[in-house]
């Protein structure tokens, strides 16, 4: 029935930030070099999503907004080596079931036409509709939890802290994704539409960060580039999850490399530094609460007491973390995480001692 579908959409769209992310991630995932998100009234009356990826087959459009329906796996075997962000296909059903919801699409071979998509609030296809479009798709969510009355209340009490979540979450991603322009921009119903901030299409990340937070922000940093080696014989028991997620034994040592920029570690010279961190497993924007804490131990220590900015990386071996400890993929559970938190603290100290202050 409907409401056991609402309740479980819950879990994917729980607030703004999860919309953003998820429509964000399904543009990286067909491979756009250009995403746009434009917000209405700071997200309440809409938040579009608009790429230049690959775009919509017709053939999937009966069943894209259905719950767990997804064109990304193709064997239970590919959840190990997962490349793309989606692969639940819970984005668009639950979207359907908590908000106004529509897409406009359109592939290479479509010419200046594409497809607007209708659903009803099940996720079945409502209808189909022709429109002008360029190649791409575009998802609006107007009205977010307009159904569910207490929901909606608490989003429109906080919305100026949950649109503020939202801008810190599509910087991380405009920072890692080299090679694609983000735009970000928001109209408020009565004022005039803001740019909140935007990118060229980067090679590299250093350029992304200067383009979100100033191209002095770069003076205040230096590069974060530490390897280490763990060893897998130390290791705590891997959760009931990561056995079933893992396809592989693990065999040896484990490389890990932690790569990106962050604060000089010195103290003051005037050299401000945005109050931002940002961390990454795989280039994925996740909340890293342990990882965050051990490298603020270490600038606490050289007595930097102003909060460092942090654009860090973690690569690791796909099986070496868990993704779907959260519902909203935030989360992510690092098997060796003492061990990995301890080298950390040691690289960083290096590279701090080597550092030409
Ligand atoms: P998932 O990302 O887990 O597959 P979603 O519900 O987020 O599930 O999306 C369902 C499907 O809709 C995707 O598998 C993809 O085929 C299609 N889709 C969604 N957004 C886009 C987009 N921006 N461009 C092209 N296809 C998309
Ligand atoms: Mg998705």
């Amino acid at each position: 029935g409907r409401s056991v579908h609402q309740i479980q959409s819950g879990q994917v769209i729980v607030d703004l930030q999860s919309v953003c992310k998820e429509l964000v991630e399904n543009s990286i995932d067909a491979g756009a070099t250009s995403i746009e998100v434009r917000f209405k009234n700071n997200g309440l009356d809409a938040i579009e999503v608009q790429d230049n990826g690959a775009g919509i087959s017709p053939e999937d459009y009966d069943t894209i907004a259905l719950k767990h329906y997804t064109s990304k796996l193709s064997t239970y075997d590919d959840l190990s080596s997962l490349q793309t962000f989606g692969f639940r296909g819970e984005a668009l059903s639950s979207l359907c079931a908590l908000s106004k919801f529509h897409i406009v699409t359109a592939r290479a071979s479509d010419g200046p036409k594409g497809t607007k998509l209708e659903f009803e609030q099940s996720g079945q296809l409502r209808g189909t509709s022709v429109v002008a479009a360029k190649q791409g798709t575009t998802v609006v969510v107007e009205s977010l939890f307009y159904n569910l009355p207490v929901r909606r209340k608490e989003l429109e009490k906080t919305i100026k802290r949950e649109y503020n979540k939202v801008l810190a979450l599509l910087n991380a991603y405009a920072c890692v994704s080299t090679g694609v322009k983000f735009s970000v921009s928001n109209q408020l119903p009565k004022g005039k539409k803001t740019i909140a901030f935007s990118t060229n299409s980067n090679p590299n990340t250093k350029e992304n960060i200067a383009n979100v937070f100033g191209a002095k922000t770069l003076v205040a940093l230096i590069p974060l580039n530490l390897t280490f080696e763990m060893d897998p014989s130390n290791r705590p028991g891997a959760t009931q999850s990561a056995r079933n997620w893992s396809t592989q034994e693990d065999a040896g040592s484990r490389t890990v490399a932690i790569v990106g920029h962050i604060s000089r570690p010195v103290v003051g010279e005037g050299r401000q530094t945005p109050d931002k961190q940002m961390f990454f497993v795989n280039s994925r924007p996740c909340t890293l609460p342990q990882v965050a804490k051990a490298f603020n131990e270490v600038y606490k220590s050289y007595n930097i007491t102003q909060s460092p900015f942090i654009f860090a990386d973690i690569k690791l071996d796909t099986n070496a973390y868990d993704v779907n400890v959260s519902p909203d993929k935030r989360t992510i559970l690092l098997h060796d995480q003492t061990t990995l938190l301890e080298s950390l603290k040691e690289a960083l100290i290096e590279l701090f001692e080597g550092h030409d202050q």
